[in-house]
């Protein structure tokens, strides 16, 4: 059983095989996820320039202290595997001069992104993984299915309960992944889609197993801020390849914030501009690619040029005006590194999971390559569980019960207030308590209290994480890893290294 169609679910049904009987249930259409959307691309050490090394040494330095160096070498190390497989299955990257067009993105040392069509890398690679699921055999996807609960008794987890028109409906399974994505929708402002609504790390915490990192969300710098528009990220690919970020005078800033200036990493260029917006007082920050050549602008951004000119907009003549947005969740649901929870029977891979790669900061494009490296790892473990005999009988759900719009939106008010780029103690402590007394208790509301929960308990600033009642690095949490589990009805934070 696999909960989300994106990258992690797909690759895991893949590597599942045609021997499994799987089912993936999905939300809405199986193309609809935060996968569809990824434009910049995926990256991996292929250039001769490159090396695991160095793409190592990348990674591990975005995340702050944090990243849990045996997940960080397994996903450079077995990234290039990953996409030459990719590319025998017939996924499209861009060329240049005869070989793959590699690009650079902040806090990169070297130009190891790859993208297809310009800038719509993640829905290329979804493409070519539905298009190989589909001939299967045994393999069914469920659109329109949403994962209500899990079936957990004795210590395991035995399949789970969800919806499907209208109807509660429970499957038995050998074994369960998450793969149902981020959470960006716990905020007001955001760059995911609909279905990114944070439901994986509710199932699993309620269900009993532990979660990880919670309070590292990423925002990203640059999402457009245009009356009316949906937060469309305009990626760091952009400023990549040279466009700059002005203040609401419309001056450049980003040279006194950091050395690497519109290249340093997303943590610091958010925390710029929401400080040169609080400066201001009013107006917007821009996005200035009016410098770069329109036959480029054209050919590397052709997504991002039309989503603008829908709004009669033009990138290689007016100054974008950009916010930060709420974009990726590092932490989630505690994985090893073939994608078991710490509750048997229950796997986690994507976004939901947290394997310890992205550590307090992801850097970008490292996403994609951890739903495709870590997606296989957990379908190759999952074929083998075996049938468990003595499966504990579970009572049938008597409905099913709707999603619930107004609770949502005042996750969304409470996480945009306590809970965005620039966060401080008593205003997190009152969101907190205000989403633990919510009568409805979805999954969202209980995601959104998990990240409260953990960002109250880490008071320091580290990676994504910004206090300003706790503005430094604490030392002494290098290395340790906010991790919450239900004991007894209450919900428990502690800190340990991951695997301890
Ligand atoms: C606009 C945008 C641009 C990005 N650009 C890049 C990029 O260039 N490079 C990069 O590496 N990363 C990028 N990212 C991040 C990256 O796209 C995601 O982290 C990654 O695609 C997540 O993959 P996933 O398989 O874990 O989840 P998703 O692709 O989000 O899939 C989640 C799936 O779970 C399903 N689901 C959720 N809850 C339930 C439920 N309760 N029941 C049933 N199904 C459920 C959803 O319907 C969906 O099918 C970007 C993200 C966004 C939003």
């Amino acid at each position: 059983m696999i909960v989300g169609s994106g990258i992690a679910g797909l690759r895991a049904a893949l590597a599942l095989g045609p021997a499994a009987r799987t089912l993936v249930l999905t939300k809405e259409e199986v193309h609809e996820s935060a996968t569809q959307y990824a434009q910049g691309g995926i990256a991996a050490a292929t250039g001769d320039d490159d090396t695991v090394a160095l793409h190592e040494q990348d990674t591990l330095a975005a995340g702050d202290g944090l990243s849990s160096p045996a997940a960080v070498r397994t996903l450079v190390e077995e990234g290039p595997a990953a996409i030459a497989e990719l590319l025998a299955w017939g996924a499209e990257f861009d060329r240049s001069g005869g070989g793959l067009a590699r690009t650079r993105e902040a806090a990169h040392s070297r130009s190891r992104i790859l993208h297809a069509h310009g800038d719509s890398t993640g829905r290329e690679i979804a493409a070519t993984l539905a298009r190989r699921a589909a001939e299967l055999p045994n393999l069914r996807f469920v659109p329109q299915a949403r994962a209500l609960r899990m079936l957990a008794a004795e210590g395991r987890v035995w399949g789970l309960a969800y919806a499907a028109a209208g109807e509660a409906l429970q499957v038995r399974a050998r074994a369960v992944l998450l793969a149902a994505g981020g959470l960006g929708q716990l905020y007001a402002e955001t760059t995911n889609p609909a279905v990114a609504t944070g439901d994986g790390p509710a199932l699993a915490l309620t269900a009993g197993a532990e979660l990880a990192d919670m309070e590292f969300v990423q925002f990203h710098p640059t999402a457009l801020a245009w009356p009316g528009a949906p937060r469309f990220l305009l990626s760091e690919a952009l400023r990549g390849e040279g466009a700059l970020l002005r203040n609401p005078a419309g001056e450049r800033f980003m040279a006194a914030y950091h050395a690497s200036a519109e290249l340093a990493p997303r943590d610091v260029v958010a925390r710029a501009i929401e400080a040169e917006l609080r400066r201001a007082g009013q107006g917007t920050c821009y996005l200035d690619a009016t410098a770069l050549p329109a036959a480029q602008l054209e050919q590397r951004f052709p997504r991002i040029a039309a989503t603008l000119a829908a709004y009669g907009l033009n990138l290689g003549r007016d100054w974008i005006p950009v916010r930060p947005a709420a974009h990726y969740a590092m932490g989630g649901v505690t994985t090893d590194l073939e994608g078991r929870s710490t509750l048997p029977g229950l796997y986690a891979a994507g976004e939901c999971a947290c394997t310890g790669v992205h550590g307090a900061n992801r850097l970008a494009s490292n996403s994609l390559l951890e739903g495709l490296v870590f997606g296989a790892r957990a379908g190759r473990a999952m074929t083998a569980e075996t049938a468990l005999g003595g499966a504990p009988e579970f009572a049938q759900p008597a409905t099913a019960p709707e999603p619930n719009p107004a609770e949502l939106r005042r996750v969304q008010a409470v996480m945009s207030a306590a809970a965005g780029v620039i966060r401080e103690g008593g205003a997190m402590a009152r969101g907190l308590a205000e989403l633990e007394a919510l009568p409805g208790g979805g999954a969202a509301a209980r995601t959104a209290a998990a990240v409260l929960r953990a960002a109250l308990a880490r008071r320091e600033s580290r990676g994504a994480h910004f206090r300003s009642d706790f503005p430094a690095h604490d030392p002494a949490l290098a290395g340790q890893h906010s991790r919450q589990q239900n004991e007894g009805g209450a919900i428990r934070v502690r800190f340990a290294p991951l695997g301890a």
